[in-house]
């Protein structure tokens, strides 16, 4: 029943009493426990507890009372605390963590009155585009489970695709919201730096993270998206502005707009068959009356050297907290305080976050802070100052949002740079702090999802949820359902 159905779909139906909170949240739990066992993209499902708020939310929607989202199910990725359940992160080293307090996107996703039916698997703290990062064993894509579904927050993506959950969370710190999106077919949206709380959020890079929403449509994505974002105290990054009624502006007229496309995008590292499905989405906005044009991002070609930098940097110093002391993993009969603290981490972290703690360290030790680290920050703010002159001259700024489809699981995990080279067009907007959307545009030669990535100013959110709206109204590759789900 629920697989044909989005979630603003779903949140209607509820409104209008065609279903009750109880019979969509069971469908949903009885897909998890039928086809999640071959797709692996729940660490794990919450029965009870998603039950229990499914009925409270029928009687407040019986007595008229419904917030929001009273009754939708969504899952949380893993890496978002919350009291029910673990908090796992993804990884050994919090393999059995409870949290004693829930994550404030979580909190506002409850308060709106949204039924969890369970939390999401995700590459270890976040880092991967692939999902095979995970200590509980790599994702698989719902079109084809040969093939990754990206990450890090490819479970949140493939329990969408797959109709295991009518939204998700996701977190974006260099792409893990969008990029899995696209590879999975749905829609994703990382806000603005500071628009959604990371308070419980796991800090993997904090001048980069934000969580955000994840689902099938534009139009789900803004009632996610309503119900997360604002301002928190207990964030001292998140920004007192108010939140808009993403909804009201998601039918507005694109005529006039003016979507700008940086030649720097359209590189030999570019899919052919990617290319093609982002360019007839191009003609299509110029059909639904937008000015498509050439611009530069001259520094765009530097992203991603400058954010694996800045992330390592930041997730070295972010991680010096899983030392054995706090936080569940601990190494047996260690030889004495040093010994615990090293074999805590060495056994508690796989390779990449390993890997990332020892670049980042390296860039932020004497003698190399000034080459590497700082330099990276000086290229940042180019790459922001870039983006401001391009927002002087257009609204959107479109490209692919992966330089290809999903890839084979296994095929680049032994080549970490390639594997970085996924984040080719998503982590400039982490650096620069302004938001990005990836849709679903096309399919690949291979039958695999292709996204088309828009970014707009700070706080244009509803920008980008109207464009990809709009582009929605007109076609139906957001409906399209992978074949044995
Ligand atoms: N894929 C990127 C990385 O590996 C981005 C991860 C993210 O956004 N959390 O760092």
């Amino acid at each position: 029943m629920v697989r044909d159905l989005s979630l603003s779909r779903i949140r209607q139906g509820l409104r209008d009493k065609e279903f009750s909170s109880r019979e969509i949240t069971q469908a949903y739990l009885d897909r998890i426990e039928q086809l999640d066992s071959g797709l692996n993209s729940f660490t794990q499902a919450f029965r009870d507890a998603a039950l229990a708020a499914a009925d409270a939310a029928d009687q407040r929607l019986a007595s008229g009372d419904a917030r929001p989202l009273e009754g939708v199910p969504i899952a949380h990725k893993d890496i978002l605390a919350t009291t029910e359940g673990r908090t796992t992160c993804g990884s050994k080293m919090l393999a059995h963590y409870c949290s004693p307090f829930d994550a404030t996107v979580v909190d506002r996703l409850a308060a709106a009155g949204a039924v969890v039916v369970g939390k999401t698997n995700m590459d270890e703290f976040a880092m991967g585009s692939s999902n095979e990062t995970s200590y509980f064993g790599p994702v698989r894509n719902p079109w084809c489970t040969d093939a990754v579904p990206g990450g890090s927050s490819g479970g949140s993506a493939a329990a969408v695709a797959a109709r295991l959950a009518a939204g998700a969370t996701g977190t974006d710190t260099g792409g893990s919201i969008r990029q899995p999106a696209a590879l999975c077919g749905i829609t994703g949206l990382k806000p603005t730096y500071g628009r959604c709380s990371r308070y419980g959020l796991v800090a993997f890079a904090s001048s980069l993270d934000q969580p955000g929403p994840m689902a099938q449509t534009a139009e789900d994505c803004a009632h996610l998206l309503g119900a997360m974002a604002g301002h928190d105290e207990r964030d001292s990054t998140s920004v007192a502005r108010p939140v808009d009624d993403y909804t009201t502006g998601l039918e507005s007229d694109l005529t006039g707009k003016v979507i700008g496309v940086p030649s720097e995008f359209f590189t030999e590292g570019l899919a052919p068959d990617v290319e093609r499905a982002v360019q007839a989405a191009l003609d299509q906005y110029r059909e639904l009356g937008a000015e498509v044009r050439e611009i530069h991002l001259p520094h765009y070609p530097y992203a991603i050297p400058t954010y694996q930098v800045i992330s390592a940097a930041e997730a070295s110093s972010n991680l010096a907290r899983f030392d054995g002391v706090r936080y569940t993993h601990r190494a047996e009969n260690p030889k004495n305080l040093v010994d615990m603290y090293e074999s805590t981490r060495a056994e508690g972290f796989g390779a990449e976050v390993q890997r990332r703690v020892m670049v980042g360290t390296f860039v932020l030790s004497a003698g190399y802070y000034d080459a590497y680290y700082l330099k990276a920050q000086k290229v940042r703010t180019r790459i922001r100052d870039d983006f401001a002159a391009a927002f002087e001259e257009v609204d959107l700024i479109a490209g692919p949002t992966s330089p290809t489809a999903a890839f084979g699981i296994g095929e680049k995990a032994a080549d970490p740079v390639a594997m970085y080279l996924s984040d080719l067009y998503t982590t400039a907007a982490n650096l620069a702090g302004v938001p990005g959307i990836s849709f679903p545009c096309g399919f690949s030669q291979g039958g695999l999802p292709v996204g088309m990535h828009l970014m707009a100013n700070f706080f244009r959110e509803d920008l980008l949820l109207n464009a990809a709206h709009r582009y929605q109204q007109v076609t139906d590759w957001h409906a399209r359902v992978p074949e044995g789900v």
